[in-house]
């Protein structure tokens, strides 16, 4: 039996150069690691970190996290089999005793959520996505990448108001998707050399082109769509937007693309945006308590609606969309809710009302590539992970390339 015999923790530091935690937790039969990222357009109704405060970090250290998974967390799971996952994730629960699982912090708990997953399947001697199944209960399957190019938001410090603006490669395999994106990312990079000039091609948190003078989300879209057709894709390639309108919404109005507009005028742009462009799916188009709005749009629209802030991985506000028809899609963010437990109970609730799973990366990110094995274990079909740039990013995209060629030679048994 793959007993842990100890968990240790430590304080590393995210893409963004803050703290997060990582994790391993060590039994007999092989040991797991894991480390947390941090979103930075964070959900009103998230889990919450446990941040330390004071003037080291900005106050964002994790020494307590670490504290807490080293004297609290490692004498409750020591002796207990890692391979129990809703055992030893409800015991944190109780451990933690709060509904935000603020006393042990949600990134501690996830550290040591995730490692235990990560050692149960090297206790039994299964490929991470293979002992994923298990859990999941479905068909392991490559998703879509949908890869954002362009960074706005919080995500970069620029006037674009609308966060991120992805590609989304239709292609057969995973190999030729990334290939698009990544060939669809070097022309845009070259569009905004040419038209911009110096600093147009710096990039943002996730990895997307981050230009000072690309200010309207239309210059946006144009440019990519510029890019998509110059790189040989048109028709083989859609579009997706993440919002994040939670972030421009001010005193009862959207603030975008230098217009105040009431959540009414904002659906009018929207339409007008997909009529346009081959837009399939937006994700937090209103912000996290507007469930009406999302309805109104997710029913004239007929395309993907993404919960992300409305719904931040957790049954309950999940519930509470499927009860207003507010979207058809989950963005399973794992950080938002906090264990592996309770991020799958809430998948299997966006599956069970017939939406969509999209697995996502955080902005702030680690080199650690779990979501990538979760998003094939689920065989939902889509993941999101920045931009085909940055190490963090890359790392995912890079792991399902792996996965891919393994099932396609049988090679992951071996
Ligand atoms: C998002 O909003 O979908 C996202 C990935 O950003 P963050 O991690 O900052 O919430
Ligand atoms: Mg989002």
């Amino acid at each position: 039996m793959p007993l842990i015999t100890a968990i240790k923790a430590r304080e590393i530091l995210d893409s963004r150069g803050y703290p997060t935690i990582e994790a391993t937790v060590y039994t007999k039969n092989g040991k797991g690691v894991a480390s947390v990222p941090a979103g930075a357009s964070t959900g009103k109704y998230e889990a919450l970190e446990l941040r330390d405060g004071g003037k080291q970090y900005s106050g964002k250290g994790v020494q307590k996290a670490v504290h807490t998974i080293t004297h609290i967390i490692a004498p409750a799971l020591v002796g207990k089999d890692c391979r129990r996952q809703r055992e030893i994730d409800s015991l944190m629960l109780q451990l933690d005793g709060t509904e935000t699982k603020r006393k042990l912090g949600a990134n501690a708990i996830l550290a040591v959520s995730i490692a235990c997953t990560r050692a149960a399947a090297k206790a039994q001697q299964r490929c991470l996505f293979d002992y994923l199944q298990i859990l999941t209960g479905r068909k392991c399957t490559i998703p879509r990448p949908y890869v954002n190019i362009i960074n706005g938001g919080r995500h970069a410090d620029t006037y674009l108001d609308i966060q991120e603006y992805m590609v989304v490669p239709r292609l057969k395999t995973f190999r030729n998707n990334i290939r698009a994106a990544s060939e669809i990312y070097h022309t845009l990079q070259q569009q905004l050399q040419k038209k911009y000039g110096k600093g147009a091609t710096t990039v943002g948190d996730e990895g997307g082109f981050a230009p000072l003078a690309v200010t309207k989300t239309t210059q946006a879209l144009d440019m990519i769509t510029t890019a998509i057709a110059r790189s040989g894709y048109t028709g083989k390639v859609d579009l997706a937007l993440d919002c994040a309108a939670s972030e421009f919404f001010r005193k009862g109005k959207y603030h975008l693309d230098g217009k105040a507009m009431t959540a009414g005028q904002l659906q009018k742009y929207y339409r007008a945006l997909i009529t346009k462009y081959k837009i399939i799916s937006i994700e937090d188009p209103f912000e996290q308590n507007d469930f009406a709005s999302f309805a109104r749009l997710r029913q004239e629209s007929g395309i993907q609606i993404v919960g992300d802030d409305i719904t931040v991985t957790n049954p309950k506000r999940i519930a509470m969309a499927v009860r207003h028809g507010s979207c058809n899609c989950l963005l399973l963010k794992v950080n938002q809710i906090g264990t592996v437990t309770e991020a799958l109970d809430a998948v299997r609730l966006a599956f069970k009302n017939n939406w969509k799973v999209m697995v996502s990366h955080r902005s702030g990110e680690t080199e650690d590539t779990f979501i990538a094995d979760l998003a094939v274990a689920l065989g939902c079909g889509q993941i999101k992970a920045g931009a085909p740039c940055r190490g963090e990013r890359i790392v995912k995209y890079n792991r399902l390339l792996k996965i891919e060629q393994e099932l396609q030679d049988g090679s992951w048994k071996k």
